[in-house]
């Protein structure tokens, strides 16, 4: 098959590359280099099944050339990270909703089964779990920031859902549940590369509120394979579903736990919200996915423990540090 992955340079999406690749797929990409990086897929430049553009997803003409060519589109090429998007909030929606309609609009003009990224975000200030996939939503108020995030991809999701009611186009929506790995970049906000990085510097290790908020981490080895199923397969389309992994921890266990896997001594600090985030911040208390849709539909859920995770994590920043 050939493959579109637009942000390919990114975390996910160039863990996805190196995925395709290995399964004997060709594979094209598009990244403006925002949040991704050449040194991402900076060795797959002398495998004949892998082409990149450095353009944005806002440029329809070249779009229009790779969809034209490709039998299917995943579409990963988004602002990430809740301080990225604070940081970066008109762009941000400006990506997010723009970037989408155009990847939809071509799809279906040429008639390509497209799949789109979105984020366990999307289910708001929920405390109960696990989150299926037609639970309600909730959110703050506009003045929140935080939430353009949450919206900017529900609006992603609606526009699928109504091209494929409307157009009978192949799309499938996956909401991703803190994505972590090797790769991923602690300079746009997320927790793991951080409290890592910290870890290994012997520097504080900065626990925003007072650490009783949970998240549900996965492994991006397994969100990968789980999204090439989808796209491989025939079932889900017109579809949301969730790919998580399956251990709640709160973000105080991680960093006491990322402090004991590197043999740190680091001290463990609390840090208001607000010094964090600014003014009008509202976090997150608990994410955990329900993981029975995507079983019925691809027969995977991803199943690598946090530990296992973590090991790998530690020993690309330990390697990248020398
Ligand atoms: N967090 C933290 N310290 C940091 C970075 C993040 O305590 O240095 C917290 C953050 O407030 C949130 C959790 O870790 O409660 C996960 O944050 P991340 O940005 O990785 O993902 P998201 O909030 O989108 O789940």
């Amino acid at each position: 098959m050939k493959i579109l992955v637009t942000g390919g340079a990114g975390f996910i999406g160039s863990n996805l590359c190196d995925f395709l690749l290995d399964n004997g797929e060709e594979v094209f990409v598009i990244d403006d280099l925002s949040t991704g990086s050449l040194e991402n897929i900076s060795h797959l430049f002398d495998n004949p099944r892998f082409h990149y553009s450095i353009d944005t997803i806002l440029n329809a003409k070249k779009m229009e050339e790779l969809i034209s060519w490709c039998d299917c589109v995943i579409h990963l090429a988004a602002a990430v990270g809740v301080k990225y998007v604070l940081e970066n909030p008109l762009s941000s929606i400006e990506t997010n909703i723009l970037g989408t309609e155009i990847a939809l609009k071509l799809s279906n003009r040429y008639n390509k089964k497209i799949l789109i990224a979105s984020t366990s975000e999307v289910y708001g200030k929920h405390t109960h779990a696990p989150l299926k996939e037609d639970d309600n939503l909730i959110y703050g108020p506009p003045s929140t920031m935080r939430w353009s995030y949450a919206a900017s991809k529900l609006v992603d999701e609606f526009t699928a859902l109504s091209y494929h009611r409307t157009k009978k186009l192949n799309t499938i929506i996956f909401r991703c549940f803190n994505t972590i790995g090797p790769r991923q970049t602690g300079m746009y906000g997320m927790v793991v590369p951080r409290f890592i990085q910290q870890a290994l510097r012997d520097d504080p290790i900065t626990i925003y509120g007072d650490g009783k908020q949970t998240r549900t981490f996965t492994y991006v080895g397994d969100v990968v394979k789980a999204i090439y199923l989808l796209a491989k397969g025939d079932k889900g389309a017109g579809e949301v579903v969730n790919i998580g992994g399956q251990e709640e921890i709160s973000i105080a266990d991680l960093a006491q736990k990322i402090k004991e896997l590197v043999g740190s001594k680091s001290e463990i600090v609390f840090i208001p919200y607000e010094k964090a985030y600014g003014k009008d911040f509202e976090d997150m208390m608990r994410r955990v996915p329900s993981l029975e849709k995507l079983k019925s539909l691809i027969g995977f859920v991803p199943e690598t423990s946090l530990d296992e995770i973590l090991a790998k994590t530690i020993e690309y920043f330990r390697a990248l540090a020398t």
